[in-house]
């Protein structure tokens, strides 16, 4: 039993530690409503809300830093859908990564207590269908991503999030530093590990697009430490030296070769012939790394509509591309006669089970991966960050923001109450 507390507050600030499982009515958070869709400094706002109570599967976390992911920046744009009309309540608190505190426990959960310190990943289903009991819960016809398809994530100071979402906090690393990976880390995971038949394996050669990213940071130590050869792709010179210190094999630079965008029409010979070429060109930029012939095995695809052709034409035969999203569009194209003559595999992937996001946390706690965390922000600047994803202005890795740690370097609930700001 929790000691009783006098004089609990109708509202804490931002950044002050109530006693523990304490839980006040309101909590400050940052919302969306469907009236202001658009630009993150527009759909961003402060509001106070209330403090949302778990049911008897769920726990309430009491939230010390949230990571920020592109969901975010898709919630508050109201596109492809806006996630109001997904979950049908009037307001959305995005945020899909957090690090933090149980701070109260619905009525059936078993493992965790009040105190525990915990991260979380961002799939919910429904625990009872055959998906969810033997089979994979992200086929669950109910399956959602939190903080996304549901109104109250992590950008708030109290979340109730489902008991399977919660996996231990790696004790080594700092709130922010562990609200960050979770959501890239498992999603990389399943797009390696997770389809059968194509499974990364030691000296498999993976073409990792964006290999600054999020999602790229991820998955070239994933590659490294399965023993994989991951080529990373990037912008800019600048980016190379991350992916490199991850364990990428080499670095392409995307901006040495023009064959972006959609397939031209087969039909334009001029036109698809100077896109096959360019297409080549950067075919044999992969081969001066893998040697010659040595196509990638997996390509690790996100960008979409620009680079999906050369993503199925440069795979190798009998190879795979696996892809989770189309940052650039969703249009994808591709010469099919690449992908049905060479027998290659194009797979959808989208985030990652329980059991998933469990095997990738325990890499982070072996220290075989590292969160990538790059820029820490204060939970004022919570849309700024949004806006830095949005123009892909954002430094490589991963962001995050403190929400009730109130200083950046806290490992424990104990530690950050100490510079808790009243
Ligand atoms: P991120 O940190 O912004 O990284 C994306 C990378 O894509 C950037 O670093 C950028 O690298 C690269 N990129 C941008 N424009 C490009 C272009 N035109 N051509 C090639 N590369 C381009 O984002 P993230 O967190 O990795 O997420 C990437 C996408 O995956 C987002 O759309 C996100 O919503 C989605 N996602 C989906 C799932 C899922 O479960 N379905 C999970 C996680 C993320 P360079 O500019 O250096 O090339």
């Amino acid at each position: 039993m929790l000691a009783a507390v006098e004089n609990i507050k109708e509202i804490y600030a931002v950044g002050e530690i109530p006693p523990l499982g304490v839980v006040p009515a309101r909590m400050h958070a940052w919302v969306i409503r469907k009236d202001r869709h658009g630009e993150p400094e527009k759909s961003f706002q402060r509001e106070e809300m209330p403090v949302p109570q778990p049911g008897p599967d769920e726990v309430m976390v009491f939230v010390m830093a949230a990571g920020v992911n592109y969901n975010g920046v898709w919630a508050g744009l109201g596109e492809p859908i806006s996630p109001l009309d997904a979950h049908k309540k009037d307001y959305h608190i995005a945020g899909s990564d957090l690090s933090g505190v149980v701070w109260k426990v619905g009525s059936a959960v078993k493992n965790w207590k009040v105190g525990d310190e915990v991260i979380a990943h961002c799939n919910i289903s429904c625990g009872q269908c055959e998906h969810c009991n033997g089979g994979d819960p992200m086929y669950c016809a109910d399956q959602k991503i939190w903080g996304y398809e549901t109104p109250d994530g992590s950008f708030a100071q109290f979340t109730s999030i489902q008991a399977q979402q919660l996996l231990p906090k790696p004790k080594h690393l700092t709130w922010e530093a562990a609200s960050c990976y979770m959501l890239v880390l498992a999603t990389a995971y399943r797009m390696l590990l997770g389809h059968i038949g194509h499974t990364i394996k030691p000296g498999m050669n993976v073409l990792v697009w964006g290999g600054s990213g999020g999602l790229g940071s991820m998955a070239i130590q994933i590659c490294k430490a399965v023993g994989a050869n991951a080529i990373a792709v990037v912008s800019s010179d600048s980016k190379i030296e991350h992916c490199m210190k991850l364990g990428a094999k080499a670095v392409i630079n995307r901006k040495n070769f023009a064959c972006w965008g959609q397939l031209p029409d087969v039909g334009d010979k001029a036109a698809y012939d100077a896109w096959a070429k360019e297409a080549r060109k950067f075919g044999k930029a992969i081969w001066d790394i893998t040697g010659k012939g040595n196509d990638p095995d997996i390509v690790f695809e996100h960008p979409g509509m620009t680079t999906f052709p050369v993503s199925t034409m440069v795979c190798r035969k009998g190879g795979m591309v696996v892809f989770c999203a189309g940052t650039t569009g969703y249009n994808l194209t591709m010469d099919a006669r690449y992908v049905w003559m060479r027998q290659k595999r194009i797979q959808g992937s989208h985030f990652a089970n329980a059991a998933q996001s469990r095997a990738a946390n325990q890499m982070v706690i072996d220290q075989q991966v590292d969160p990538c965390l790059s820029e820490v922000f204060r939970f004022e600047a919570t849309r700024d960050a949004h806006t830095k994803m949005r123009k892909n202005e954002h430094p490589a890795g991963n962001m995050a923001i403190l929400v009730s740690a109130a200083t950046v370097g806290m490992k424990t609930l104990e530690e950050a109450r100490k510079t808790s700001t009243p």
